[in-house]
């Protein structure tokens, strides 16, 4: 499925400059829900592209409906998917509209999300926090996923 996103995102967002490993990472789980989920596969892939970033996100959220996602069906937020797409970060631009934030709210907590992209972007800088992958990574609590 990744390797389908991937040329998707190549023929439908830009040129896929960069793919990290996989990391695998345990669920994230609400109290009560999700007992024994498997674990997730994340990657962050860095893209060139010339499209504007909601027209970036609307073709992600094609790609996941191509790919099978369904949102409607899945009963629990951070339940199991086949596929989630987002949008980490683009370059030092900051956006804040309706459905879209930029760069991603949650990206600078998630270990699974600045530990690939150390491998393939370890120069970017957040754009806010003023500080790069290595440092917020450094500045997660020994415990976030
Ligand atoms: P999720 O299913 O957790 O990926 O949440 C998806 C929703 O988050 C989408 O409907 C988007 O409108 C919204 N969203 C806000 N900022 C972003 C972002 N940077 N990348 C992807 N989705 C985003």
């Amino acid at each position: 499925t990744f390797k389908r996103a991937a040329d998707a995102i190549g023929a439908a967002v830009g040129r896929v400059v960069a793919t990290s490993r996989f990391y695998d990472t345990l669920p994230l789980v609400l109290p009560g829900a999700a007992e024994g989920q498997p674990s997730y596969l994340n990657a962050v892939i860095v893209v060139e592209s010339a499209l504007p970033p909601l027209s970036m996100l609307a073709a992600l959220q094609q790609i996941e409906r191509d790919l099978g996602r369904d949102r409607a069906s899945e009963e629990v937020r951070w339940g199991p998917r086949i596929i989630d797409l987002d949008i980490v970060a683009v370059g030092d631009l900051t956006l804040s509209v309706p459905g879209l934030t930029i760069p991603h709210p949650e990206m600078h907590k998630r270990r699974f999300v600045l530990e690939p992209m150390l491998e393939v972007a370890a120069e970017w800088i957040h754009p806010t926090l003023h500080a790069d992958v290595q440092t917020l990574l450094d500045a997660l609590p020994v415990d976030a996923p």
